[in-house]
């Protein structure tokens, strides 16, 4: 099969120092590495390799067919689902032990008939909203909740946690007072859980700018993929530390042209030319998740300089001015995420032009693409 000229690189070197820097922030905590929407759009089952080997203690997913996937690539960890569970999937559930974050009271029961039809006990984590207002059972539901599962066969609270809405943002007091009254929630059942159960609620944020929300098992996504949580990575170095960014996205030059001034270019000619334009065709756009709204405003690196997009980006090609670059030539690198010689495009910058976060850029270009794992 030949290659694409799109290429997304993921550097196994880069996943593995942010792990490692996750792992020192971490302490004695434990780190839930979350490889959902495919690790960010880094491929899941290649980083669950590299963050197992590294030591990642647990691993969480949004449903269970990425569990199921973790599995069969042979993953002995701990796996959590958040979606929440449904009838159909109790069955896979079971089957390849995946422990499902409880939501409510919805299935229970039935969980509870399964695990004794099959003689064991299953692991059960709790999410409680204590701020997030998203998922999870409400702090009035939360000890109904412990004291149902505690009094039904076959099933165990192994773990209790909560999301965070704005951890990324130091300034906010948010976090604290979500951790505040996390542990007042708890504390009203600590003796109805076991000595054993974990309490989580420390995302990529939470565990770079609050460290005293560690708790026992943190959570970190966005920072195993190279993005500080609170912004750029080279603007907001955690404690004289910095993350590596892990994906790269090039593509290559298929067609020089020299264009006249006053030439609209593609469609709505939303950019006319003003000078003579030296243009370069790139192969690539919205499909490949180099969306629409980045018209006018992306740059990309060519013979690692920063030049500009020209016109409507549409489908599969994008427009470059390179009429700046001296020995341009067809068939060059251009660079659309990452670094070209001394220059860089990062993640957040791209999300800027986009109106988005690094999490959206990364998940549209590495899950749109293919990927090529580098060292
Ligand atoms: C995705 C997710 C995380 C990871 O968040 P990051 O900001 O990427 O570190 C943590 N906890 C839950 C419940 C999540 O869904």
């Amino acid at each position: 099969m030949s290659a694409s000229l799109n290429r997304v690189e993921i550097s196994t070197e880069a996943l593995r120092d942010n792990f490692r820097l996750c792992r020192q922030l971490a302490g004695d905590a434990g780190i839930i590495a979350m490889v959902k929407a495919d690790a960010y759009g880094h491929g899941m089952l290649e980083c669950a390799q590299v963050f197992a080997h590294e030591g990642a203690t647990d691993f969480g997913v949004a449903e269970a067919i990425e569990g199921v996937k973790l599995r069969q690539a042979g993953i002995e960890q701990p796996i959590y689902v958040f979606t929440g569970i449904y009838p159909e999937i109790i069955p896979t559930l079971f089957e390849f032990e995946l422990t499902p974050i409880i939501l409510n009271r919805r299935n229970i029961r039935e969980l509870s008939r399964q695990a004794v039809q099959r003689n064991i006990t299953m692991g059960l984590h709790l999410k409680i909203d204590a701020g997030m207002g998203r998922q999870g059972c409400s702090k009035e539901e939360f000890p109904d909740l412990v004291a149902e599962i505690n009094n039904l066969a076959g099933l165990e609270v192994t773990g209790v946690l909560a999301h965070l809405p704005m951890s990324d943002d130091r300034a906010s007091n948010s976090t604290t007072e979500i951790f505040a009254e996390f542990n007042s929630i708890l504390d009203g059942v600590r003796r109805q859980l076991a000595p054993g159960c974990r309490y989580h609620l420390a995302n990529s944020g939470a565990l770079f700018y609050f460290s005293t929300t560690r708790l026992d098992l943190v959570r970190p996504g966005i920072s195993l993929y190279g993005c500080h949580p609170g912004g750029d990575c080279q603007a907001d170095p955690a404690e004289g530390q910095t993350l590596r960014p892990v994906m790269r996205f090039s593509s290559r030059i298929t067609q020089l042209r020299d264009i006249m001034p006053g030439t609209g270019l593609g469609y709505g000619h939303s950019y006319i030319t003003t000078r003579n334009t030296k243009l370069a065709v790139v192969p690539l756009g919205y499909a490949n998740g180099y969306l629409r709204n980045l018209s006018g405003k992306a740059q990309v690196l060519v013979r690692g300089q920063k030049v500009p997009t020209l016109g409507r980006i549409s489908m599969n090609l994008t427009l470059v001015d390179v009429t700046d670059i001296a020995e341009v030539q067809e068939g060059d690198e251009v660079v659309l995420l990452g670094k070209q010689g001394k220059q860089e495009i990062t993640a957040t910058e791209i999300a800027t032009w986009m109106n988005t976060i690094s999490y959206e850029v990364l998940c549209l270009f590495g899950n749109l693409n293919k990927r090529y794992y580098v060292e």
